[in-house]
């Protein structure tokens, strides 16, 4: 059945956004991503779309429409850091982060959920964040956008969950991407002394995790949050 399925991964030219598109075509899916620069991994069909911009977002799914077929799972993972302590923490600081993280999710979301409603069958899968949970000095803004997402979930899971549309929150704590990069060496090292797991994850260890939630063996899983973090967050 996968092999018929059309995924949308938003982000999915670099990082976890990219393995999880090259997961999905390992496992037979029809997938696109959207970039704002550069290009999906091979296999895939790469549309241009910022997420704050549900113009660019629309023309980027009717384009995987008449391509692929109707969007059946959406992985929202578009999203960016702008870290630094509350006060000094800017208005556009602070929007900036929720307008792409928590506002890219609700017009990817939206948009998404007219196909799946109208197929009665799809997979939500947002990309969140341990910190989420666990906060985070230095991140009001990202962890409030990624909290959110677990409200946002399961809302969507009682508004949509018997028509065959699952719901789902993935939670990575450290893995090695380019957002992880940017943190100074000793930071980066302090970080891995308080993960039980003692090292940072590859970006493919999250992709497992998004695309078994699409699988039929998910089926019954909704408004869940799965942590994937060495254990870093104890299971929230
Ligand atoms: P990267 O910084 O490596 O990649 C971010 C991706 O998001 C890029 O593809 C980027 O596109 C895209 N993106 C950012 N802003 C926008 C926008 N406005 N419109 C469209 N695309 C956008 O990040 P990661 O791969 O590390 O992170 C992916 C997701 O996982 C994020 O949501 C992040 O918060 C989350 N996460 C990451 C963790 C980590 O340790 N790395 C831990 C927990 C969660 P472009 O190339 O054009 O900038």
């Amino acid at each position: 059945m996968s092999a018929e399925r059309v995924v949308l991964v938003t982000g999915g030219n670099r990082g976890i956004g990219r393995a999880i598109a090259e997961r999905f075509v390992a496992e037979g899916y029809k997938v696109a991503v959207t970039a704002r620069s550069g290009e999906g991994p091979m296999g895939t069909l790469t549309v241009r779309a910022d997420v704050t911009d549900s113009a660019q977002l629309d023309a980027a799914f009717l384009q995987v429409e008449s391509t692929l077929g109707p969007v059946e799972v959406v992985v929202a993972n578009a999203g960016i850091t702008k870290d630094t302590l509350l006060l000094r923490m800017s208005e556009d600081d602070f929007d900036s982060v929720v307008a792409t993280n928590l506002g890219g999710t609700f017009r990817v979301v939206k948009r998404a959920s007219k196909g799946m409603l109208r197929a009665r069958w799809g997979r939500v899968i947002l990309i969140s964040s341990v910190v989420g949970l666990l906060g985070s000095a230095g991140q009001i803004n990202y962890s409030s956008s990624k909290a959110a997402l677990v409200g946002f979930a399961r809302s969507l899971t009682r508004e949509l969950g018997a028509r065959g549309i699952t719901a789902n929150v993935v939670a990575p704590g450290f893995i090695e991407t380019d957002m992880t990069a940017e943190l100074p060496a000793e930071t980066q090292a302090e970080y891995k002394k308080s993960i039980p797991a003692g090292r940072f994850a590859t970006p493919d260890e999250v992709a497992g995790v998004v695309t078994w939630l699409a699988s039929d063996d998910a089926a019954y899983i909704s408004g869940a949050v799965i942590p994937v973090d060495g254990g870093l967050g104890m299971g929230h």
